[in-house]
């Protein structure tokens, strides 16, 4: 599993500062999580190819997180894209972009298909049998979601050495790789564990921006390996968070650690900051496993 930030500050996009944008690289899904100013700049600078993104997933609809969008899914048609683009947003997002496609007689030349979201509790919104995808529901000034992204167990690996050597049909893979036992013929019982080997441990990834504070989110993330939740501000801004429905980065850290994630990555950071080192510190106090988010750095689980 690879996220690669191709955004992480708040508000408006400056020289060196993009707003929110992420790629997640999973069990071959390359799934792109909001979509700030600048994404397909980001995605060429990144040298990650467009046709690759089929799902788009939006957590709300405040400018820094999708005004990325209209440019992208024009872009996808001046490409010649046919594929279907998925997006998956709060209730208002199909208005806001068929409206643009209208009113430019640029509709897309692909199918364009909206999943939108209004639910305050937890749902799948995608699923096949590799990957599964839940909304994370947040504390914002406007409705927003975050989504937690997570493998599926993988089948038990063949130990090829003992399944030859005791002549075991080949026609009975599949289901030992399902976890059962074998009878050959003179009757002796072979234990799956003897022919298997333990599959990969599913990896997992929460997105969480934008919010304040909610613990109510700690039991829908619980243990994952990798939890981005932003951290606008600092504890000494900590009055901006109640206005502005934000994080401070140790109270980012206190949701880490009450949900025991294995890694917590900063992010959304107001500009007003000169270092982002003063971010990482104040989450530390917290929660030892932190990382800053940066425009075009990959993070690995
Ligand atoms: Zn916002």
């Amino acid at each position: 599993m690879k996220l690669t930030i191709l955004g992480c500050y708040s508000a408006t996009p400056r020289n060196l500062n993009n707003p929110t944008a992420q790629v997640l690289e999973i069990k071959n899904h390359l799934f792109s999580i909001d979509c700030g100013e600048g994404t397909q700049l980001q995605l060429r600078k990144m040298k990650i190819k467009f046709s690759r993104i089929k799902h788009i997933f939006i957590s709300h609809l405040h400018g820094d997180h999708f005004f990325g969008l209209p440019g992208l899914v024009s872009t996808f048609r001046l490409l010649g894209r046919e594929q279907e683009l998925h997006i998956y947003g709060p209730k208002g997002i199909k208005e806001a972009i068929t409206l643009l496609l209208k009113l430019g007689d640029s509709w897309t030349n692909y199918p364009l298909i909206f999943h939108e979201l209004t639910s305050t509790t937890s749902q799948t919104i995608f699923e096949d049998d590799k990957v599964s995808v839940k909304t994370i529901p947040l504390h914002h000034r406007v409705y927003t979601n975050g989504f937690l992204f997570q493998e599926k167990s993988s089948e038990r690996t063949l130990n090829i050495e003992a399944v030859s050597k005791l002549q075991i049909d080949k026609n009975q893979y599949n289901n030992i790789k399902k976890g059962q036992a074998v009878t050959l013929e003179n009757g002796t019982v072979i234990p799956n564990e003897k022919i298997t080997f333990d599959p990969a441990k599913p990896k997992s990834y929460a997105f969480c921006s934008d919010t304040a504070y909610k613990e109510e989110i700690v039991s829908i993330i619980a243990g994952t390996d990798l939890l981005y939740h932003e951290s606008t501000f600092l504890e000494t801004e900590k009055h901006l968070c109640a206005k502005t429905k934000h994080a401070t980065a140790k109270e980012a850290a206190t949701i880490a650690k009450k949900a025991n994630v294995g890694k917590l990555i900063l992010g959304h950071y107001s500009t007003r900051y000169k270092s982002l080192e003063l971010f990482r510190e104040e989450a530390k106090t917290v929660f030892e496993n932190v990382e800053l988010a940066e425009d075009g750095k990959s993070f690995l689980a």
